[in-house]
């Protein structure tokens, strides 16, 4: 099935310009099979200082999603793209997340990456940094990383090469996603192709531990990455 691991909706994401009903409609005309609502957490956001309100939040909006994506059979899972900034600016993809996950660690957002790391590690959390060469953004350290993401945004996906070559490098895995936040934005897809016995964020963060390759979905057709494995 083809999967979407990175979109964003307006309840939560204060960039984004789409509900999250608006996302799977719009998921569902470009012929996904499923996404991953991976909505920010970021330091400036006002929600962040009451960290129980937030996660609570920020699961309602995803089981907003879940019973509208049940209706019509779309896999719909929760994951969440956290932003720490010391001592740079990065954003990371985390999959497997469960509510239980973000309830437990809420707002994860102050941490260091090997901080980060190690949380997701003692709960089966797959880690992954997002968009890598964006703006001033550099590789992070692939010790405290379980893989990095073709990012299809126009510019980022520009630069698919250099990350497909880090990822070899250092046996990382590589993920592709949208990064959907605005209808405009939908004119490169991005996604990946992924076994269809995943039922939940759990399962895919197990798949990506476990794959041999990923098959990223591109709007230039299906790339096949070799997954080196550093576990
Ligand atoms: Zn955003
Ligand atoms: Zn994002």
């Amino acid at each position: 099935m083809k999967i979407d691991p990175h979109i964003h909706s307006s309840g939560i994401s204060l960039c984004s310009r789409m509900t999250v009903e608006e996302l799977i409609d719009m998921k569902r005309e470009q012929g996904y099979d499923g996404a991953i609502l991976t909505n920010h957490c970021q330091q400036w956001y006002p929600s962040v200082k009451d960290p129980k309100k937030w996660a609570e939040d920020f699961i309602a909006e995803y089981e907003r999603g879940k019973r509208y994506a049940d209706e019509f059979g779309f896999r719909f899972f929760l994951g969440i793209e956290v932003t720490l900034t010391e001592p740079a600016y990065a954003d990371y993809l985390l999959y497997g997340v469960t509510p239980e996950f973000l309830r437990k660690t809420a707002c994860l957002c102050g941490k260091s990456q090997k901080e980060l790391y190690s949380i997701c590690r003692e709960n089966g959390v797959f880690l992954v940094q997002a968009h890598p060469i964006r703006d001033e953004q550099t590789f992070k350290d692939p010790a405290y990383l379980d893989g990095v993401e073709i990012n299809c945004t126009e510019r980022d996906y520009a630069v698919w090469e250099k990350v497909a070559a880090f990822a070899a490098e250092n046996g990382l895995t590589l993920t592709c996603g949208s990064d959907t936040h605005y209808p405009e934005a939908a004119k490169r897809l991005g996604g990946m192709i992924v076994p269809d016995e995943i039922e939940n964020a759990v399962d895919f963060a197990e798949y990506l531990r476990n794959c041999d390759q990923t098959e990223l979905y591109l709007t230039e057709g299906i790339k096949v990455f070799k997954n080196s494995g550093k576990s």
